[in-house]
């Protein structure tokens, strides 16, 4: 099978070094790639926003599957394009990726599918906005309609924050386009984690749970960020969890989009928060694999990728059943220093291969690219030291050996990913 990845993240390298040990794989390409993963695939340059280029390329290659990796070309329609070109492809159609495009879609589809979930206003006036926090109270959440990098969302513990953050968004037009419309929402308490689950349309299946660290800072501390760690199992996602999470949200919502029209085919990457009672409620939904949870869930994969992202592809989901290390996989996420904030790029990155070498661990790389014989750093998030152990102190224990090997003066990370995991451990 010819495979083409678009992409050119750690969330792709972690998709393209599980795609290069599946028997079925003939060629590998990945569209535009970075360093690492041209350990693993023939990298092209086309940007994953140029929807005709990669067309084309799949086209003129007689590539067999397009698995896509981040959401923006999601959103702006690639899979619809290849459908129409009949190439088949992992990911979602344009309307389906409504689901994390919108957040105003997304709240009204769940709401009409019964899925538990913080309850809401959907607003394009700010004065209707204002006026419904005054009813409210707080705390309360405000959002975005549209994609902000993760930045369009407002905790705000008192009302005057929360019109603070309607005017910014509506009045202020902080971000421009995905600010005309916000949603308010109710606050939820209880403990996050991110579910995956993959879908043909009709068919879904789960995959497995993770917990991210978006902080900057240890303790989750400071500004956030794409995400600094994350591991897999997330202890607070129980069985019971999962099942409920399967009854109540997920089946519900792959049943929906196909009733409204849209099914959805590819990824569901439910965003949770689990209540004492192991009560999950839906916060979002993102279309795609998470960046860095994507790089634990492959590290953790036994069965053959191609079978779940060709199942997806092709409807014929109901015939998969992946299977997992039981090991506990973590990712500690290297970042430039500065970041999220400025930072300096074209450092040089020294010892990659010795991190690399170590037993159980994975060094898939974020923002690299080869200056002639160096290895230099392009982005904020650079590196995800990725390793497997029995326990999540074992992985952590492991990874930070990793983490130390490796030699980058203008490089940081965060000590303390999977703490909360940690200490459960530990009582
Ligand atoms: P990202 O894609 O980076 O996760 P986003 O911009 O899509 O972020 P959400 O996931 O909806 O936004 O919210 C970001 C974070 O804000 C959540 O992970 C959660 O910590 C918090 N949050 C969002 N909605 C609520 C809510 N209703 N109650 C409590 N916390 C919330």
């Amino acid at each position: 099978m010819k495979v083409l990845v678009v992409g050119g993240g750690g969330r792709e390298h972690a998709l393209c070094w599980a795609i290069a040990r599946s028997p079925r794989l003939t060629k590998l390409w990945c569209a535009p790639g970075n360093a690492g993963i041209a350990d693993s695939a023939q990298c092209v340059a086309i940007s994953d926003s140029d929807i005709e280029g990669l067309v084309t390329f799949a086209r003129d290659n007689a590539v067999d599957l397009v698995v896509v990796g981040p959401e923006a070309p999601l959103v702006a329609g690639l899979v619809d394009a290849l459908d129409a070109a009949g190439i088949k492809s992992f990911g979602c159609s344009k309307a389906a990726a409504q689901l994390e495009g919108s957040k105003g879609f997304m709240k009204d589809m769940v709401a009409k599918f019964g899925v538990p979930t913080a309850a809401y206003g959907r607003f394009t006036n700010p004065a209707d906005a204002r006026a419904f926090v005054e009813k409210q109270g707080a705390p309360i959440v405000v959002k975005t309609d549209g994609l902000a990098a993760g930045k369009g969302v407002t905790i705000c513990q008192t009302v005057a924050e929360a019109q603070a953050a309607i005017d910014e968004c509506m009045v202020g037009g902080k971000f421009g386009d995905a600010g005309a419309e916000i949603v308010i929402e109710e606050f939820m308490t209880g403990e996050e984690a991110s579910f995956f689950a993959v879908c043909d349309g009709e068919n879904v299946i789960p995959l497995v749970a993770a917990q991210d660290h978006k902080a900057v800072g240890e303790g989750d501390t400071g500004p956030n960020t794409g995400g600094m760690g994350a591991y897999s199992p997330a202890p607070v996602f129980t069985a019971t969890v999962e099942e409920r999470v399967m009854r109540d949200i997920i089946v519900p919502t792959v049943k929906g989009m196909a009733a409204e029209g849209h099914p959805f085919k590819g990824v569901l990457f439910a965003g949770l928060m689990i209540d004492e009672n192991e009560y999950p409620k839906l916060i979002e939904y993102n279309i795609r694999f998470g960046d860095p949870e994507c790089q634990v869930l492959m590290s953790r994969l036994k069965s053959d990728i191609l079978d779940i992202l060709d199942g997806a592809a092709s409807g014929t989901l109901d015939q998969v059943k992946p299977e997992w290390f039981d090991e506990t996989a973590m990712v500690v996420v290297m970042a430039a220093k500065g970041y999220p904030g400025s930072y300096e790029k074209g450092t040089e990155i020294r010892n990659v291969a010795a991190a690399d070498a170590l037993d159980k661990v994975k060094i898939l790389h974020a923002g690299t690219k080869m200056d002639g014989d160096r290895l230099t750093a392009t982005g904020g998030r650079v590196l995800g030291v990725t390793a497997r152990g029995n326990s999540v102190t074992e992985a952590q224990k492991r990874a930070y050996e990793a983490v130390d090997k490796i030699d980058w003066a203008e490089g940081f990370c965060r000590r303390d990913i999977g703490w909360r995991a940690v200490a459960r451990e530990k009582n």
